[in-house]
This record gives structure tokens, sequence and C-alpha cells, in this order.
């Protein structure tokens, strides 16, 4: 049987709170400014810098307990709480394997892998009361792949798909969903200090002929954010021009 048909677009709940970290600069300003525009109430976790207008900033190290307690409460407090988290704030620390230091690995990890698992642990307390959320994780075409100089970061990001998986196992059933965007070669500061060589190189392999945009990953994550995909869970959603197809 086919199933019921949308009446007309799909309402996309403005007025959901939503948390995105690493809103001050890059892919995360990105999605915190599209997601605000859309009508959504939408808080921004930063270290640094600001977060666009509109954009209530909070600012907090994913690594540190004790903040990251603080954000929610702050942000349950002026917005609510919150019911869409988009865990985008990573970072890299690129090194050969021989050559990677314990500090270099345990860096991306502790950031990559143990704050997201901290931010969805704190979110998805009042997710469950709720019986709503939207988990959206910001891992990379590189946790599949792999990638030279980039064992750490790989590790992370493959470790985002697992805990994807394992929170729509334990919690699809509350109305929670929790997905993976695998952004590929994005234009933003992390991109910007590689050599002009392996840029051309990633250009020349993406079947789009281009480097992806900010732009294109907030439009998967508005997606995945949006009451429309209710039904998917435990996904991995591939942004990348075609440069990591076949995984
Ligand atoms: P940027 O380096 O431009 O921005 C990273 C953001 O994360 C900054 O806002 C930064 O804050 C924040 N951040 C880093 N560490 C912490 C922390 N401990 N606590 C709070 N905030 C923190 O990166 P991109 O925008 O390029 O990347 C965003 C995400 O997309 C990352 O997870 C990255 O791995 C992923 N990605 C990016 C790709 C790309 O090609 N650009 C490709 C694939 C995945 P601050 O300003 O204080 O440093």
């Amino acid at each position: 049987m086919d199933p019921p048909a949308a009446d007309g677009p799909q309402s996309d709940s403005p007025g959901r709170v939503v948390l995105v970290t690493g809103a001050s600069r890059g892919i995360g300003r990105g999605i915190a400014a599209s997601l605000h525009a859309a009508g959504y109430r939408v808080a921004g976790i930063h270290r640094s810098g600001d977060v666009p207008e509109g954009v209530l900033g909070v600012p907090c190290d994913i690594t540190d307990p004790e903040q990251v307690e603080t954000a929610f409460v702050t942000i349950e407090e002026r917005l609510g709480p919150v019911e869409i988290l988009v865990a985008n704030a990573g970072i890299t620390r690129d090194n050969l394997l021989m050559r990677m230091s314990d500090d270099e690995w345990s860096a991306v990890i502790d950031t990559n892998l143990t704050g997201t698992f901290r931010l969805i642990k704190r979110a998805t307390r009042t997710m469950m009361r709720k019986r709503f959320g939207r988990i959206v994780l910001v891992g990379s075409v590189v946790g599949l792949l792999g990638s030279p100089g980039q064992v750490n970061y790989a590790a992370s990001k493959a470790g985002l798909v697992g805990i994807a998986r394992s929170v729509a196992r334990e919690l699809g059933g509350r109305g929670i969903t929790c997905n993976v965007v695998a952004p590929g070669f994005i234009e933003t500061d992390m991109t910007s200090v590689l050599p002009e060589e392996t840029v051309k190189g990633y250009q020349q392999r993406i079947p789009a002929g281009r480097l992806g945009s900010v732009a294109d990953i907030s439009a998967a994550v508005a997606y995945l954010a949006g009451d429309g995909a209710g039904y998917v869970n435990g996904a991995v959603i591939p942004v990348d021009g075609g440069l990591g197809m076949g995984h």
C-alpha cells in the first residue's frame, strides 16, 4: 500500500530549539544561520569568536563536562530544552602514524568523539521525556574512506557512526533519531591550511568536479533536523560530491 500523500511541503516545526556546536566558524556557523533563517530557535556553542545574528551564543568548550552542563542549563533557561542537536564541533591534528603523538591522538578523540558523546548524553535526557529528538552528527567522508596522516581523525569520525547507530537502536522507539552527515572536502578554515597540491588532488577525484560549500552541508542537516525525516535513523548521508561513494 502506498503511504498517504503529504499535504504540501512538510512542516519543519519552526520554533523548535536547536543546539549547534562550533557555531563560530565554517560549517557550524552556516548551519546555525540557515536554521535560524528557517524559523528555528537556535543556540550556538562557541569557544572563540561570535555566532550569527539572532542565534543565542553560549561560550563552551565541549571537552569540559562542567562547561557542557552549564551550557545546557543556560539554553534551557533562555530557549527551553534542546530538541535538535547538531554536533558539529571538530578538530584535526594531522600527522603520519609513526610520528603521531599521544597528545595528537587524544586531542582529536576528546573533542570529536568524547565531546560528542557528552553532548548526546545530556541532550537525550530531555528528548526522552518529550519523546522527540533529532540528533545530527557531523562526521566526515574520511571516517569510512580513511586518509593518510589522519588516523586519529578518521577513528573519531568512524566512531560517530557507531554512536549514531547505537543511539538509533536504543532510542528510536522514543521518537529520537540520530544520523551522521558525512561531508567531503568543504571550503572552510579547516581545509584552507592544506597544501595546494593536496587540494588539487582531491578536486580531481571528486566526481562533482568541485569542492563543497557550507551551504551543501547545511541543506542536508536541515533535512535531517526537520519533521519530514522522522523515519530516517542511523543513516550516514554523504555530502561529498561523490568522493566517497561505494561505502
Ligand atoms: P572549522 O575549523 O572551520 O570550525 C570548527 C568549529 O568547531 C569552530 O567553531 C571551533 O571553535 C569549534 N570547536 C573545535 N573544538 C571545540 C571545542 N573543544 N569546544 C567547542 N567548540 C569547538 O571546521 P569546519 O567548519 O571545517 O568543520 C566543522 C565540522 O565538519 C568538523 O567536525 C569537521 O571535522 C567536519 N568536516 C569538515 C570538512 C571540511 O572539509 N571542512 C570535511 C569533513 C568533515 P573555535 O572557533 O573556538 O576554534
